[in-house]
Protein backbone atom coordinates (compact mmCIF):
# COMPACT_ATOMS: atom_id res chain seq x y z
CA UNK A 1 0.00 0.00 0.00
CA UNK A 2 1.30 3.98 -1.25
CA UNK A 3 2.27 5.64 1.81
CA UNK A 4 -0.07 8.44 0.39
CA UNK A 5 -2.92 6.17 1.00
CA UNK A 6 -1.85 5.26 4.73
CA UNK A 7 -1.58 8.98 5.68
CA UNK A 8 -4.96 9.50 4.08
CA UNK A 9 -6.51 6.57 5.95
CA UNK A 10 -4.29 8.04 9.09
CA UNK A 11 -5.46 11.20 9.17
CA UNK A 12 -9.25 9.95 8.32
CA UNK A 13 -8.62 8.12 11.56
CA UNK A 14 -7.58 10.61 13.64
CA UNK A 15 -10.80 12.94 12.81
CA UNK A 16 -12.57 9.94 13.37
CA UNK A 17 -11.07 10.17 17.08
CA UNK A 18 -11.28 12.91 17.51
CA UNK A 19 -14.81 13.17 16.38
CA UNK A 20 -15.78 10.24 18.57
CA UNK A 21 -15.45 11.27 21.80
CA UNK A 22 -17.56 14.62 20.65
CA UNK A 23 -19.91 12.68 19.44
CA UNK A 24 -20.58 10.70 22.20
CA UNK A 25 -20.13 12.96 25.33
CA UNK A 26 -21.72 16.17 23.60
CA UNK A 27 -24.04 15.82 20.78
CA UNK A 28 -23.69 13.36 17.99
CA UNK A 29 -24.26 15.79 14.90
CA UNK A 30 -21.61 17.74 16.16
CA UNK A 31 -18.74 14.85 16.21
CA UNK A 32 -20.49 13.76 12.66
CA UNK A 33 -19.69 17.25 11.90
CA UNK A 34 -16.29 17.23 13.05
CA UNK A 35 -15.75 14.20 10.95
CA UNK A 36 -17.01 15.58 8.29
CA UNK A 37 -14.92 19.03 8.21
CA UNK A 38 -11.90 16.91 9.21
CA UNK A 39 -12.17 14.78 5.75
CA UNK A 40 -13.43 18.02 4.05
CA UNK A 41 -10.17 19.95 5.13
CA UNK A 42 -7.94 17.27 3.74
CA UNK A 43 -10.31 16.73 0.58
CA UNK A 44 -9.95 20.94 0.51
CA UNK A 45 -5.62 20.71 0.77
CA UNK A 46 -5.66 18.01 -1.91
CA UNK A 47 -7.69 19.41 -4.06
CA UNK A 48 -5.99 22.96 -3.76
CA UNK A 49 -2.28 21.35 -4.62
CA UNK A 50 -4.05 18.77 -7.50
CA UNK A 51 -5.00 22.37 -9.10
CA UNK A 52 -1.62 23.73 -8.70
CA UNK A 53 -0.08 20.82 -10.43
CA UNK A 54 -2.70 21.30 -13.40
CA UNK A 55 -1.90 24.71 -13.53
CA UNK A 56 1.75 23.58 -14.07
CA UNK A 57 1.12 21.03 -16.10
CA UNK A 58 -0.41 23.18 -18.56
CA UNK A 59 3.09 25.10 -19.42
CA UNK A 60 5.66 23.72 -17.08
CA UNK A 61 8.18 25.62 -16.35
CA UNK A 62 11.50 24.79 -14.69
CA UNK A 63 12.02 27.80 -12.79
CA UNK A 64 11.43 26.48 -8.93
CA UNK A 65 8.15 27.79 -8.99
CA UNK A 66 6.01 24.42 -8.55
CA UNK A 67 6.23 24.11 -4.95
CA UNK A 68 3.94 21.15 -3.00
CA UNK A 69 2.72 21.25 0.76
CA UNK A 70 3.05 18.48 2.66
CA UNK A 71 3.38 15.11 0.84
CA UNK A 72 2.69 16.81 -2.25
CA UNK A 73 6.04 18.30 -2.00
CA UNK A 74 7.82 14.82 -3.03
CA UNK A 75 5.22 14.34 -6.33
CA UNK A 76 6.41 17.89 -7.20
CA UNK A 77 9.94 17.36 -6.41
CA UNK A 78 10.09 14.56 -8.77
CA UNK A 79 8.15 15.90 -11.17
CA UNK A 80 10.04 18.89 -11.48
CA UNK A 81 13.34 16.84 -11.37
CA UNK A 82 12.32 14.99 -14.58
CA UNK A 83 11.39 17.84 -16.61
CA UNK A 84 14.29 19.23 -15.71
CA UNK A 85 16.59 16.49 -17.25
CA UNK A 86 14.08 16.10 -19.78
CA UNK A 87 14.35 19.21 -21.24
CA UNK A 88 18.26 18.86 -20.65
CA UNK A 89 18.57 16.10 -22.51
CA UNK A 90 16.43 17.74 -25.28
CA UNK A 91 18.70 20.62 -25.44
CA UNK A 92 21.64 18.35 -25.69
CA UNK A 93 20.39 16.59 -28.26
CA UNK A 94 18.99 19.39 -30.33
CA UNK A 95 22.41 20.53 -30.06
CA UNK A 96 24.08 17.27 -31.47
CA UNK A 97 21.44 17.90 -33.94
CA UNK A 98 22.61 21.10 -34.33
CA UNK A 99 26.17 20.12 -35.13
CA UNK A 100 25.30 17.43 -37.29
CA UNK A 101 23.64 20.05 -39.63
CA UNK A 102 26.49 22.69 -39.51
CA UNK A 103 28.53 20.17 -40.33
CA UNK A 104 26.24 18.81 -43.46
CA UNK A 105 26.34 22.69 -44.32
CA UNK A 106 30.18 22.59 -44.10
CA UNK A 107 30.60 20.12 -46.79
CA UNK A 108 31.57 21.03 -50.26
CA UNK A 109 29.75 18.36 -51.37
CA UNK A 110 26.07 18.72 -52.29
CA UNK A 111 23.86 16.49 -49.92
CA UNK A 112 19.98 15.57 -49.96
CA UNK A 113 18.14 13.15 -47.88
CA UNK A 114 15.01 11.39 -49.50
CA UNK A 115 12.15 9.72 -47.77
CA UNK A 116 10.99 6.04 -49.17
CA UNK A 117 8.96 7.75 -51.63
CA UNK A 118 11.93 10.48 -53.06
CA UNK A 119 10.43 13.22 -50.75
CA UNK A 120 13.05 15.55 -50.18
CA UNK A 121 13.58 15.49 -45.89
CA UNK A 122 17.20 17.67 -45.84
CA UNK A 123 19.40 19.59 -48.20
CA UNK A 124 22.53 21.71 -47.32
CA UNK A 125 23.38 25.20 -48.72
CA UNK A 126 25.80 23.26 -51.42
CA UNK A 127 23.04 20.97 -52.94
CA UNK A 128 20.73 24.03 -53.11
CA UNK A 129 22.89 26.00 -55.35
CA UNK A 130 23.75 23.14 -57.26
CA UNK A 131 20.25 21.85 -58.02
CA UNK A 132 18.19 25.39 -57.88
CA UNK A 133 16.16 24.20 -55.03
CA UNK A 134 15.25 25.90 -51.90
CA UNK A 135 14.76 23.33 -48.29
CA UNK A 136 11.91 25.89 -46.85
CA UNK A 137 9.57 25.81 -49.79
CA UNK A 138 10.85 22.38 -51.23
CA UNK A 139 10.92 20.53 -48.15
CA UNK A 140 8.02 16.99 -48.56
CA UNK A 141 8.08 17.64 -52.24
CA UNK A 142 9.03 14.65 -54.69
CA UNK A 143 13.19 15.23 -56.01
CA UNK A 144 11.65 14.05 -59.49
CA UNK A 145 9.02 17.45 -59.51
CA UNK A 146 12.21 19.94 -59.25
CA UNK A 147 14.73 17.78 -60.40
CA UNK A 148 13.21 16.99 -64.00
CA UNK A 149 16.02 16.06 -65.85
CA UNK A 150 15.06 12.49 -68.36
CA UNK A 151 18.53 11.04 -67.02
CA UNK A 152 17.71 11.38 -63.39
CA UNK A 153 14.54 10.25 -63.39
CA UNK A 154 15.51 7.30 -65.46
CA UNK A 155 18.57 7.05 -62.58
CA UNK A 156 16.13 7.21 -59.77
CA UNK A 157 13.79 4.55 -61.06
CA UNK A 158 16.28 2.02 -62.09
CA UNK A 159 17.57 1.89 -58.64
CA UNK A 160 21.17 0.43 -59.51
CA UNK A 161 23.19 3.33 -57.96
CA UNK A 162 26.59 1.10 -58.77
CA UNK A 163 27.70 4.28 -59.97
CA UNK A 164 27.59 7.73 -59.98
CA UNK A 165 25.47 9.36 -62.31
CA UNK A 166 27.26 13.05 -64.13
CA UNK A 167 24.30 15.95 -65.48
CA UNK A 168 25.72 19.24 -67.01
CA UNK A 169 23.72 21.30 -64.63
CA UNK A 170 20.92 23.13 -66.38
CA UNK A 171 21.29 26.31 -64.56
CA UNK A 172 24.57 27.08 -64.70
CA UNK A 173 25.50 25.35 -68.06
CA UNK A 174 29.16 24.65 -67.69
CA UNK A 175 28.91 23.33 -64.41
CA UNK A 176 29.52 19.46 -64.36
CA UNK A 177 27.66 17.37 -61.27
CA UNK A 178 28.33 14.16 -60.30
CA UNK A 179 25.53 12.03 -58.25
CA UNK A 180 25.61 9.71 -56.55
CA UNK A 181 23.13 7.92 -54.49
CA UNK A 182 23.18 6.07 -51.22
CA UNK A 183 20.92 3.66 -49.78
CA UNK A 184 20.47 4.60 -45.90
CA UNK A 185 17.84 3.59 -43.06
CA UNK A 186 16.17 1.03 -44.93
CA UNK A 187 14.98 2.54 -48.03
CA UNK A 188 15.66 6.19 -47.44
CA UNK A 189 18.36 7.37 -50.06
CA UNK A 190 21.14 10.33 -49.42
CA UNK A 191 21.79 11.83 -52.47
CA UNK A 192 25.89 13.11 -52.26
CA UNK A 193 26.76 15.65 -55.57
CA UNK A 194 30.05 16.42 -56.48
CA UNK A 195 31.28 19.27 -58.49
CA UNK A 196 33.39 17.72 -60.91
CA UNK A 197 33.93 21.16 -63.40
CA UNK A 198 37.39 21.06 -62.69
CA UNK A 199 38.48 17.12 -63.39
CA UNK A 200 36.15 17.30 -66.45
CA UNK A 201 37.81 20.47 -67.62
CA UNK A 202 40.93 19.40 -67.07
CA UNK A 203 40.06 15.80 -68.68
CA UNK A 204 39.10 17.33 -71.79
CA UNK A 205 41.89 19.76 -71.75
CA UNK A 206 43.86 16.10 -71.70
CA UNK A 207 41.86 15.31 -74.28
CA UNK A 208 42.23 17.90 -76.56
CA UNK A 209 46.41 18.49 -76.19
CA UNK A 210 47.08 15.51 -77.13
CA UNK A 211 44.47 15.82 -80.24
CA UNK A 212 46.74 18.83 -80.84
CA UNK A 213 50.14 17.55 -80.45
CA UNK A 214 49.23 14.58 -82.70
CA UNK A 215 47.66 16.86 -85.25
CA UNK A 216 50.53 19.36 -85.02
CA UNK A 217 52.94 16.77 -85.20
CA UNK A 218 51.40 14.32 -87.82
CA UNK A 219 51.86 17.16 -90.61
CA UNK A 220 55.15 17.33 -90.95
CA UNK A 221 55.34 13.75 -90.36
CA UNK A 222 53.16 13.29 -92.74
CA UNK A 223 55.56 16.05 -95.48
CA UNK A 224 58.58 14.11 -94.33
CA UNK A 225 57.18 10.64 -95.25
CA UNK A 226 55.54 11.80 -98.59
CA UNK A 227 59.04 13.23 -100.05
CA UNK A 228 61.40 10.07 -98.40
CA UNK A 229 58.84 7.99 -100.51
CA UNK A 230 59.05 10.10 -103.65
CA UNK A 231 62.80 9.77 -103.22
CA UNK A 232 62.74 6.00 -103.08
CA UNK A 233 60.74 5.71 -106.19
CA UNK A 234 61.19 7.90 -108.58
CA UNK A 235 64.92 9.10 -110.24
CA UNK A 236 65.46 12.61 -109.36
CA UNK A 237 68.20 14.77 -110.40
CA UNK A 238 70.39 16.57 -108.16
CA UNK A 239 69.26 19.88 -107.84
CA UNK A 240 65.72 18.06 -107.29
CA UNK A 241 66.82 16.29 -104.47
CA UNK A 242 68.71 19.36 -102.64
CA UNK A 243 65.36 20.76 -102.58
CA UNK A 244 63.55 17.88 -101.88
CA UNK A 245 66.15 17.40 -98.52
CA UNK A 246 65.96 21.32 -98.29
CA UNK A 247 62.36 20.83 -97.47
CA UNK A 248 62.79 17.96 -95.45
CA UNK A 249 64.97 19.83 -93.62
CA UNK A 250 62.94 22.65 -92.75
CA UNK A 251 59.95 19.69 -91.47
CA UNK A 252 62.16 17.64 -88.96
CA UNK A 253 63.37 21.38 -87.46
CA UNK A 254 59.99 22.15 -87.55
CA UNK A 255 59.17 18.92 -85.28
CA UNK A 256 62.11 19.49 -83.48
CA UNK A 257 61.18 22.91 -82.42
CA UNK A 258 57.54 21.41 -81.41
CA UNK A 259 59.07 18.53 -78.82
CA UNK A 260 61.27 21.19 -77.92
CA UNK A 261 58.95 23.58 -76.72
CA UNK A 262 56.73 20.77 -75.53
CA UNK A 263 59.72 19.50 -73.35
CA UNK A 264 60.41 22.99 -71.58
CA UNK A 265 56.79 23.44 -71.39
CA UNK A 266 56.30 20.07 -69.72
CA UNK A 267 60.04 20.69 -67.22
CA UNK A 268 58.31 24.03 -66.12
CA UNK A 269 55.31 22.03 -64.97
CA UNK A 270 56.73 20.09 -63.05
CA UNK A 271 59.80 22.16 -61.65
CA UNK A 272 59.60 22.90 -58.04
CA UNK A 273 59.84 26.19 -57.69
CA UNK A 274 62.10 28.70 -59.28
CA UNK A 275 65.43 29.21 -57.59
CA UNK A 276 65.81 32.79 -56.13
CA UNK A 277 69.05 33.83 -58.13
CA UNK A 278 69.93 37.07 -59.08
CA UNK A 279 69.96 37.33 -62.99
CA UNK A 280 71.58 40.48 -64.12
CA UNK A 281 68.85 42.15 -66.01
CA UNK A 282 71.72 44.68 -68.17
CA UNK A 283 72.92 40.90 -69.37
CA UNK A 284 69.78 39.36 -70.06
CA UNK A 285 68.45 41.96 -72.26
CA UNK A 286 71.80 42.43 -74.44
CA UNK A 287 71.66 38.86 -75.06
CA UNK A 288 67.71 39.38 -76.06
CA UNK A 289 68.41 42.44 -78.35
CA UNK A 290 71.76 40.18 -80.19
CA UNK A 291 68.64 37.17 -80.40
CA UNK A 292 66.60 39.37 -82.21
CA UNK A 293 68.73 41.17 -84.12
CA UNK A 294 69.85 38.16 -85.57
CA UNK A 295 66.42 36.97 -85.76
CA UNK A 296 65.58 40.21 -87.66
CA UNK A 297 68.57 39.59 -89.93
CA UNK A 298 68.65 43.67 -90.29
CA UNK A 299 65.07 43.49 -91.41
CA UNK A 300 64.13 45.64 -87.98
CA UNK A 301 65.00 48.21 -86.49
CA UNK A 302 65.98 47.04 -82.62
CA UNK A 303 65.48 49.72 -79.52
CA UNK A 304 66.77 48.60 -75.97
CA UNK A 305 65.05 51.02 -73.02
CA UNK A 306 66.11 51.07 -69.56
CA UNK A 307 67.11 53.60 -66.52
CA UNK A 308 69.63 50.38 -66.28
CA UNK A 309 68.39 49.88 -62.36
CA UNK A 310 67.20 46.80 -60.69
CA UNK A 311 67.92 42.39 -61.34
CA UNK A 312 65.26 39.78 -61.17
CA UNK A 313 65.08 37.21 -57.87
CA UNK A 314 64.19 34.15 -60.33
CA UNK A 315 65.53 31.35 -62.67
CA UNK A 316 67.60 32.75 -65.08
CA UNK A 317 66.74 30.20 -67.24
CA UNK A 318 63.15 30.17 -67.15
CA UNK A 319 63.14 34.07 -67.83
CA UNK A 320 65.14 33.96 -70.56
CA UNK A 321 62.58 31.29 -71.90
CA UNK A 322 60.07 33.42 -71.64
CA UNK A 323 61.35 37.09 -72.70
CA UNK A 324 62.68 35.67 -75.99
CA UNK A 325 59.59 34.21 -76.49
CA UNK A 326 58.27 37.66 -76.70
CA UNK A 327 61.22 38.79 -78.25
CA UNK A 328 61.01 36.27 -81.11
CA UNK A 329 57.21 36.61 -81.67
CA UNK A 330 57.81 40.27 -82.17
CA UNK A 331 60.07 39.90 -84.94
CA UNK A 332 58.37 37.37 -86.24
CA UNK A 333 55.05 39.10 -86.59
CA UNK A 334 56.34 42.17 -87.71
CA UNK A 335 56.88 42.95 -91.40
CA UNK A 336 60.42 44.65 -92.36
CA UNK A 337 60.75 47.91 -91.82
CA UNK A 338 59.30 48.06 -88.55
CA UNK A 339 60.28 48.48 -85.01
CA UNK A 340 60.89 46.26 -81.75
CA UNK A 341 61.89 47.95 -78.44
CA UNK A 342 62.36 45.81 -75.40
CA UNK A 343 62.21 47.83 -72.05
CA UNK A 344 63.08 47.10 -68.46
CA UNK A 345 62.31 49.36 -65.33
CA UNK A 346 61.47 49.59 -61.89
CA UNK A 347 59.82 51.12 -59.03
CA UNK A 348 58.62 50.90 -55.93
CA UNK A 349 55.83 48.60 -57.02
CA UNK A 350 58.04 46.27 -58.68
CA UNK A 351 59.53 45.92 -62.16
CA UNK A 352 58.46 45.58 -66.06
CA UNK A 353 60.27 43.89 -68.94
CA UNK A 354 58.05 44.91 -72.43
CA UNK A 355 59.07 44.27 -75.86
CA UNK A 356 56.53 46.55 -78.35
CA UNK A 357 56.42 45.97 -81.82
CA UNK A 358 55.25 47.73 -84.79
CA UNK A 359 53.78 44.16 -86.44
CA UNK A 360 50.53 43.06 -87.76
CA UNK A 361 48.47 43.20 -84.17
CA UNK A 362 45.91 41.57 -82.71
CA UNK A 363 42.42 41.22 -83.08
CA UNK A 364 40.91 41.94 -79.35
CA UNK A 365 38.59 38.85 -79.36
CA UNK A 366 41.86 36.48 -79.68
CA UNK A 367 43.72 38.50 -76.66
CA UNK A 368 42.14 36.37 -73.22
CA UNK A 369 43.25 33.11 -75.66
CA UNK A 370 46.41 33.84 -76.75
CA UNK A 371 48.41 31.85 -73.85
CA UNK A 372 46.63 28.24 -74.33
CA UNK A 373 48.42 26.49 -76.25
CA UNK A 374 48.88 25.50 -79.56
CA UNK A 375 45.99 28.85 -79.70
CA UNK A 376 47.35 30.72 -83.16
CA UNK A 377 45.37 33.98 -84.72
CA UNK A 378 46.36 33.01 -87.98
CA UNK A 379 47.56 29.20 -87.76
CA UNK A 380 49.24 29.21 -91.55
CA UNK A 381 51.28 32.60 -90.53
CA UNK A 382 52.51 31.22 -87.23
CA UNK A 383 53.91 28.23 -88.91
CA UNK A 384 55.43 29.83 -92.16
CA UNK A 385 57.29 32.32 -89.53
CA UNK A 386 58.22 28.90 -87.50
CA UNK A 387 56.17 28.97 -84.89
CA UNK A 388 54.74 26.75 -82.83
CA UNK A 389 51.93 27.90 -81.03
CA UNK A 390 53.30 26.79 -77.84
CA UNK A 391 55.36 30.31 -77.04
CA UNK A 392 52.91 32.58 -74.92
CA UNK A 393 52.17 29.22 -72.76
CA UNK A 394 55.56 28.70 -71.99
CA UNK A 395 55.50 32.53 -71.16
CA UNK A 396 52.58 32.83 -69.13
CA UNK A 397 53.61 29.61 -67.35
CA UNK A 398 57.17 30.54 -66.64
CA UNK A 399 55.56 34.09 -65.34
CA UNK A 400 53.00 32.43 -63.14
CA UNK A 401 56.22 30.89 -61.33
CA UNK A 402 57.61 34.65 -60.82
CA UNK A 403 54.52 35.67 -59.11
CA UNK A 404 54.63 38.14 -62.43
CA UNK A 405 51.52 39.39 -64.48
CA UNK A 406 51.59 39.37 -68.71
CA UNK A 407 49.71 41.97 -69.85
CA UNK A 408 48.85 42.75 -73.98
CA UNK A 409 47.73 45.38 -75.48
CA UNK A 410 47.26 45.66 -79.70
CA UNK A 411 45.96 46.88 -81.91
CA UNK A 412 45.12 45.10 -85.27
CA UNK A 413 47.66 46.53 -87.94
CA UNK A 414 49.26 49.10 -85.77
CA UNK A 415 51.48 46.72 -83.34
CA UNK A 416 51.18 44.95 -79.86
CA UNK A 417 52.98 45.61 -76.18
CA UNK A 418 53.76 42.29 -74.15
CA UNK A 419 54.41 43.52 -70.61
CA UNK A 420 55.62 40.99 -68.04
CA UNK A 421 54.78 42.78 -64.37
CA UNK A 422 57.18 41.62 -61.42
CA UNK A 423 55.98 42.22 -57.74
CA UNK A 424 58.97 44.25 -55.58
CA UNK A 425 59.88 40.96 -53.65
CA UNK A 426 61.17 40.10 -57.47
CA UNK A 427 63.59 42.97 -57.71
CA UNK A 428 66.79 43.04 -56.80
CA UNK A 429 69.63 45.49 -56.31
CA UNK A 430 67.59 48.95 -56.43
P1 LIG B 1 53.44 30.97 -82.14
O1 LIG B 1 54.51 29.96 -82.02
O2 LIG B 1 52.40 30.61 -83.15
O3 LIG B 1 53.97 32.34 -82.30
P2 LIG B 1 52.67 31.82 -79.51
O4 LIG B 1 52.06 31.08 -78.39
O5 LIG B 1 53.98 32.43 -79.28
O6 LIG B 1 52.67 30.87 -80.75
O7 LIG B 1 51.65 32.96 -79.91
C1 LIG B 1 50.31 32.64 -80.13
C2 LIG B 1 49.72 33.50 -81.22
O8 LIG B 1 49.67 34.86 -80.75
C3 LIG B 1 50.55 33.59 -82.46
O9 LIG B 1 50.24 32.51 -83.34
C4 LIG B 1 50.16 34.91 -83.04
O10 LIG B 1 48.97 34.77 -83.79
C5 LIG B 1 49.86 35.75 -81.82
N1 LIG B 1 50.99 36.65 -81.48
C6 LIG B 1 51.92 36.43 -80.53
N2 LIG B 1 52.78 37.48 -80.45
C7 LIG B 1 52.36 38.37 -81.35
C8 LIG B 1 52.83 39.67 -81.77
N3 LIG B 1 53.88 40.25 -81.21
N4 LIG B 1 52.15 40.31 -82.76
C9 LIG B 1 51.07 39.73 -83.32
N5 LIG B 1 50.58 38.51 -82.99
C10 LIG B 1 51.22 37.85 -82.01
Amino acid sequence: MSAQLIRGLLLALLSALVALPVGYFFAEWAGWSLFCAGLCWQMLFHFRNFARLERWSKAPVVDGSLEGEGSWDGIFGRLYRHEKDLREQIARRDEEIGMLIAAGQALTDGVVLLDQNNHIVYSNTTAETQLGLAIRTDRGQPIVNLLRRPEFVAYLQEADFSRPLTLRSDRSGDRVLSIYLIRYAGNRRLMQIKDVTQTDLLDRMRRDFVANVSHELRTPLTVLAGFLETLQEIEVDHDERQRYLAMMSEQSKRMENIVQDLLTLSSIESAPPPENDIVDMANLIDKLRRDAEGLSAGRHTIVVESDGRGDLRGSEQELVSAFGNLVANAVRYTPSGGTVRLSWYTNAQGGEFAVQDTGIGIDPKHIPRLTERFYRVDRGRSRDAGGTGLGLAIVKHSLNRHQALLDIKSKPGLGSRFAARFPANRIAGV
